[in-house]
């Protein structure tokens, strides 16, 4: 039995490590287009900053380790065309030019997501980037050591912009973010950006939301980015105007896409090419409250995907059920998460929802160094379901994990009133504020 998967970060790792646990006998090779295997790609922002010190503490397995387990994984190496029929595939060392042919029994897609630039003049210019592959990190520490850039223009204000624009200010690095859509974190609820806004304006960070960025000036290297007819001067400007599942390979094979434009996968993360599987980021999944087709391009999500994928391309059986698209991230000193509807997708998904915020502590009110916190829990009105849940400020991920749990396992604001959560001083107030929201909806 030969496996081949493309794509070697979280879900591809993830799922030939699997496999070869549980089929020793497997032949198993991994195609990586990167120069690199099982980076953690989370923590960049954090390596750009210097907080993490290592470059190779962000990567988790290189190919000799995987060859010590007996998986072959070829770094440099893009698989170019996939022949679903004759099980046959394409590959170009990128090093040395030279194409090869391949062939497969069994095939996983891990081809993750690519990261968007704006469609600007001057999106070409020195000194512009995005953030996805450490190879991107590589290349804006090695200009900022070339050029000592003092000043940053971030375009977009989604997660990855800031914690940027956190880890540049870190470095130093005076920064404004441009967001085109009317406040930053779009995606998330108005009080949470608002929030997160004034933080960030106490530390010195500047937003301009509302307007797009026309055009970035330059001559050669970014000098300026025009945004509303007014120039904003910076000799560094990193887009992170989103992502989008990287499918061309999928695509021109014939492989069938969802409509969010990722790989469809059924629940055992087959696609529609015989024994070819999908996992990560570059797969459409199901949202557990929706029900709907969703897109959630998450790390902890890759490596789930990976260890289902892995299980059933070694012959097992195991079923990925979908996502309630938690995440949380931070940025300065708060914590901003979220998990399953906010109370518009909620409404826009046909529940007749309910909603209560609340503002409280990250302890006890009389225990020194607690934070605030705010916390919106949404719920069906009739049934008392849990449908969601946002956060932002002191303890945001412990709270917001216990909401994802709850939805998970179909619990409605009723049953969270009495559950059983841990409590001392300096953990939390006496009730946690999940169970004070949800007793607000009573
Ligand atoms: P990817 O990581 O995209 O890896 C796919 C790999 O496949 C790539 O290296 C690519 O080069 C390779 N490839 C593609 N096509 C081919 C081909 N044809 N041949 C060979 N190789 C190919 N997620 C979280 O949950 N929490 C976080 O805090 C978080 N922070 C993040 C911060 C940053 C800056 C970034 C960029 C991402 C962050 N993420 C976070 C997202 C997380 O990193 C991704 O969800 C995860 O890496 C997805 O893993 P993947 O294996 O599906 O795909």
């Amino acid at each position: 039995m030969k496996l081949v998967v493309v794509g070697g970060v979280a879900a591809g790792t993830k799922a030939a490590a699997r496999a070869r646990r549980l089929d020793p006998e497997m032949e198993i090779t991994l195609y990586q287009a990167e120069p690199e295997t099982s980076i953690g790609a989370c923590g960049l922002p954090y390596y750009i900053s210097g907080t993490v010190k290592s470059r190779d503490r962000l990567i988790a397995r290189t190919p000799e380790q995987f060859g010590r387990q007996g998986i072959r994984a070829l770094v440099r190496h893009r698989v170019t065309e996939l022949d679903v029929s004759g099980k046959r595939l394409t590959v170009r060392n990128l090093q040395t030019g030279e194409e090869f042919e391949d062939s497969y029994d069994r095939l996983l897609l891990a081809t993750g997501a690519k990261a968007n630039l704006p469609p600007v003049p001057g999106a070409e210019l020195d000194g512009v980037f995005t953030l996805r592959f450490l190879s991107d990190a590589d290349e804006i520490l090695a200009y900022m050591e070339r050029h000592r850039p003092e000043r940053a223009v971030l375009i977009g204000a989604g997660y990855i912009g800031l914690e940027l624009a956190e880890n540049l200010v870190e470095r130093g690095l005076e920064i404004c973010m441009v967001e085109l859509a009317d406040r930053i974190l779009p995606g998330y609820d108005e009080e949470i950006s608002r929030n997160v806004e004034r933080h960030l304006r106490e530390k010195g960070v500047r937003t301009i939301t509302g307007a797009g960025v026309e055009e970035i000036l330059g001559d050669g290297r970014v000098r300026a980015v025009r945004v509303g007819g007014g120039e904003i001067p910076a000799s560094l400007a990193i887009a992170g105007v989103g992502v989008r599942p990287e499918v061309g390979l999928a695509e021109a094979a014939g492989i069938e896409l969802g409509e969010t434009g990722a790989i469809r996968v059924d629940g055992q993360l087959r696609t529609s090419a015989p024994d070819v599987w999908a996992a990560g980021d570059c797969v459409e999944s199901r949202h557990l409250v929706s029900g709907r087709p969703v897109w959630m391009p998450l790390g902890d999500t890759a490596n789930q995907m990976g260890r289902v994928a892995g299980t059933n391309l070694a012959g097992g059986s195991d079923t990925f059920p979908g996502v309630l698209g938690t995440g949380v991230f931070k940025v300065f000193e708060l914590g901003v998460a979220k998990t399953g509807l906010a109370l518009e997708e909620a409404e826009e998904a046909g529940f007749d929802a309910v909603c209560a915020t609340i503002e409280a502590r990250s302890t006890a009110g009389y225990y020194p160094g607690g934070r605030e916190v705010f916390l919106k829990l949404v719920a069906d009105r009739e049934s008392g379901r849990v449908l969601g849940a946002e956060a932002v400020g002191g303890n945001a991920d412990k709270l917001i994990d216990v909401c994802a749990t709850a939805i998970w396992g179909g619990l409605t604001y009723r049953d969270l009133m009495n559950l059983d959560l841990a409590y001392a001083p300096p953990f939390g107030p006496t009730l946690s504020p999940v169970i004070t929201a949800a007793g607000v909806l009573e």
